[in-house]
């Protein structure tokens, strides 16, 4: 599903990727550890096209993204929803319209009776149908990143890319945020690529993980392989 090739990034001298190389499978919960600094914000945002690279290949679903034109890159990252550790919603929004704002960009009708079912769903699927008229500053951490979650999923995306999705947010609301990533990979069949530091977020959800460190891959495997003392 998405296949990183012999991938190299830097900015300026700063070499941030090194021959970054694995793949991640449909269907998979994938992880990506590293301490600050390893490199993974940067790799997860060349998987859309956040980030250019000088060397190597990203491969998603068959398409290599240094050969797209802008518009094909678009819908590239139209499959992939994001979801990120400050939450990034529209403080001037409602919880609802924060949801439906990406329908807009791609100029769909949100009041249609497809898309108005589809918000509604999610909205159930978050736990946060009584919330739908409440600002962001007037909902907690665990509520917000649940908005955050339904917008990213509001466009029928095939992978979900979560950076540090947990890590502003204390144990408790963020193993419900885990379970709530686990439900729609299950029931939505979601692939999902997540980016932490915290090795509680791999054991919990992952079934691979990747271990990045100075930019390089040191291990890929599952987590108990990973983690298990020999
Ligand atoms: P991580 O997500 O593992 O914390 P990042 O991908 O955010 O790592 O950063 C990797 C390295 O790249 C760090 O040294 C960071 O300072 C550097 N870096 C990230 N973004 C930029 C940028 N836009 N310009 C210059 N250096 C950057
Ligand atoms: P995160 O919380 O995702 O780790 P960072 O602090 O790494 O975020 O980066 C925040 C933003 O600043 C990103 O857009 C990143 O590309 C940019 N950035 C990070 N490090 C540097 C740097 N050394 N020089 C310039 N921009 C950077």
């Amino acid at each position: 599903m998405i296949e990183i090739q012999n991938l190299y990034k830097s900015y300026g001298n700063l070499e941030v990727l090194k021959d970054v190389s694995f793949s991640i499978e449909q269907g998979d919960i994938f992880g990506i550890i590293g301490q600050s600094g390893a490199g993974k914000s940067t790799l997860l945002r060349c998987f859309n096209g956040l980030e250019s690279f000088q060397k190597g290949e990203v491969v998603v679903d068959g398409k290599a993204i240094s050969s797209l034109d802008k518009k094909q890159l678009s819908f590239v990252q139209k499959e992939m929803g994001m979801i990120f550790q400050n939450f990034n919603l529209l403080n001037r929004l409602n919880v609802y319209d924060n949801i439906a704002l990406p329908l807009k960009f791609w100029k769909q009708d949100p009041n249609s009776q497809e898309n108005k079912q589809r918000i509604e769903n999610l909205l159930k699927l978050v736990g946060l149908e009584e919330k739908r008229h409440a600002y962001p500053r007037q909902l907690s951490g665990g509520q917000k990143q649940r908005v955050a979650i339904a917008r990213a999923l509001v466009l029928n995306p095939k992978i979900l890319l979560c950076d540090e999705a947990t890590s502003a947010l204390d144990p408790q609301i963020t193993r419900d945020i885990l379970n709530l990533l686990l439900k729609i990979n299950k029931e939505m069949n979601i692939t999902i690529v997540v980016v932490t530091h915290q090795m509680e977020v791999i054991k919990q959800i992952c079934n691979k993980v990747a271990f990045l460190k100075d930019g390089r891959v040191l291990s890929v495997g599952k987590p108990e392989e990973l983690f298990v003392a020999p």
